[in-house]
């Protein structure tokens, strides 16, 4: 796909992203580092990079590695524990720790500004869950991925290990937890900017801030016609390749891209907000993410949980997600991006799936009832001793749940959905969770998919096994290949 061209003239680049956050900024540097003659520009709407999705205060930082989130491990009918999603993000996070130890070790990146060492704990309470939790301990403690995973129903041990959750917790009652202690908090902020500055220290991206881009098209050379809208007025620039990393605008751009594939989507928005809390004294007594499990009937976005977390080097608490509504794809959207994105082709499915994800409707509607009273009966299920007047409401990102239409009809998609066009000189990065955790394995699916020539070229492929050793490895079944792997980015994460 990837055209060479000797002939350069100031708006033509090599690849276009759109959006200044994690998903862009990733794809960029992976880029750079596999050809830095590649001609980059990324445009993002808002004067800063960073500040949708990807900042630090929008989202939980969870380094998702599957070690605490119950969600990814769902009970099936016959009472077996699914581990093939947690076994998918662990490798896909491994991976991430992969890419971010080799910029170190290069001297390119500097963990202490993205990334804490923090343990991932999960905990249940009342028969049924504990015996949910004890089945999925037993299945993912059986692979090497998961082999340091513990298992306590000891209330002293519990103490240890989230000191301010077992706090006033009655002592009959039945509790269980498990803890990675190898868990991370990441401000993908911080990270979105250590990226950009190094590409443009290297002079390797040109960065257009405070330019929205407005509409694409194919020009009559195959080139993408991107049409930008800057404070001087309106430009044309062109690429051969786009990535619509918008986060939540990437769903607009798809549709107006015109690609059949964007054809089968559609989106529905859902806010998040948190418990904040950033008492010095209460933020030093918990070191630990704590998962809990997501009550019957509602969905995986819902799981509730406990953060510590470090923003600009200062600790905080968070708790939550607690869902509201508006009807703006990006946080600092327009309220007329969901009635803009319903089209004909997406009209049925988007309908189809209100009436089959009622259970989705009634808790959203539920949570929208929701007063400072009873978010804060919830975080007391956590935090039996927390205190109203420790704790305030802070309003996290916009997530946009994709619609897609298939021969099944309308489907709800609750993780990450990559489009790409089937010349593959557009990708479009849709959804939220597992998100900016993985996103070094997303980006590398966007070049097989758009640059597979290339990706198959030995040069590359030389450059990818000295960025990621384990690239090309199963990780799931290749023990060996993890545990090197695993020793290498220890370092990173300060653990030897
Ligand atoms: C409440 C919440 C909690 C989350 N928790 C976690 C977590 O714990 N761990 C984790 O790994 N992930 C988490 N995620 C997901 C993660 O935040 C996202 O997957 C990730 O940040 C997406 O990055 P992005 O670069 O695609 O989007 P963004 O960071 O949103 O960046 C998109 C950028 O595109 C720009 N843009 C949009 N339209 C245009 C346009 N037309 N022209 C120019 N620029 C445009 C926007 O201004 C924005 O800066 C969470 C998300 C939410 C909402």
């Amino acid at each position: 796909m990837y055209v060479p061209d000797v002939v350069r003239s100031e708006n033509r680049y090599d690849a276009v992203l759109i959006g200044g956050g994690i998903m862009s900024s990733t794809l960029a540097v992976l880029l750079n580092e596999l050809d830095p003659e590649i001609r980059l520009l990324i445009v993002e709407r808002l004067d800063s990079p960073a500040l949708e999705s990807s900042a630090a205060v929008n989202n939980a930082g969870t380094g998702h590695a599957a070690n605490c989130e119950l969600n990814y491990t769902p009970m099936q009918a016959d009472g077996m524990v699914k581990v093939d999603k947690a076994l998918e993000i662990n490798n896909a996070f491994e991976q991430s720790l992969e890419f971010w130890s080799s910029l170190t070790e290069m001297g390119k990146l500097v963990p202490k500004k993205f990334l804490n060492v923090l343990p991932h704990v999960s905990i249940v309470w009342g028969e049924d869950d504990v015996a949910f939790l004890r089945e999925r301990y037993q299945r993912l403690n059986t692979f090497t991925a998961f082999s340091e995973m513990e298992w306590s129903t000891d209330f002293g041990e519990l103490a240890d290990w989230m000191p301010l959750v077992m706090d006033g917790r009655a002592c009959g009652q039945s509790v269980a937890a498990t803890r990675v202690k190898r868990g991370t908090d990441i401000d993908f902020g911080a990270l979105t900017n250590s990226y950009l500055e190094l590409l443009q220290l290297n002079g390797a991206l040109e960065l257009k801030l405070s330019t929205e881009v407005l509409d694409l098209r194919r020009d009559a050379k195959g080139l993408w016609e991107i049409e930008l809208k800057d404070e001087s007025g309106m430009h044309n620039i062109y690429a051969p390749f786009v990535f619509l990393g918008a986060g939540g605008g990437a769903l607009t751009l798809l549709q107006k891209s015109g690609i059949p594939e964007a054809l089968l989507y559609g989106g529905f928005p859902v806010s998040g907000q948190w418990l904040v809390c950033s008492d010095v004294e209460l933020t030093k007594r918990q070191n630990a993410k704590v998962y809990g499990k997501a009550k019957v009937g509602a969905p995986p976005m819902s799981v509730p949980h406990l953060d510590s977390r470090w923003i600009d080097g200062k600790r905080s608490l968070l708790f939550g997600p607690f869902a509201g509504f508006s009807t703006k794809f990006l946080k600092q959207g327009s309220r007329w991006d969901l009635f803009r994105s319903i089209k004909r082709t997406n009209l049925f499915s988007m309908t189809e799936v209100g009436i089959n994800n009622f259970d989705l409707v009634k808790y959203l509607l539920g949570q929208l009832r929701l007063g400072h009273e009873e978010r804060m009966q919830a975080l007391q299920e956590f935090l039996p001793r927390a205190k109203h007047k420790d704790w305030k409401l802070s309003v996290a990102g916009q997530r946009v749940q994709i619609i897609k239409r298939t021969e099944e009809g309308g489907v709800l998609l609750m993780g990450t959905e990559l489009v790409t066009s089937s010349d593959g000189s557009l990708a479009a990065l849709l959804g939220a969770s597992p998100g900016a955790s993985t996103a070094v394995t997303i980006m590398l699916e966007v070049l097989q998919r758009c640059w597979s020539d290339r990706m198959s070229s030995n040069d590359w492929i030389k450059r990818l096994r000295y960025l990621l050793p384990s690239f090309g490895a199963d990780l799931k079944t290749e023990s060996a290949v993890l545990l090197k792997t695993r020793k290498r980015s220890d370092s990173l994460l300060n653990l030897m």
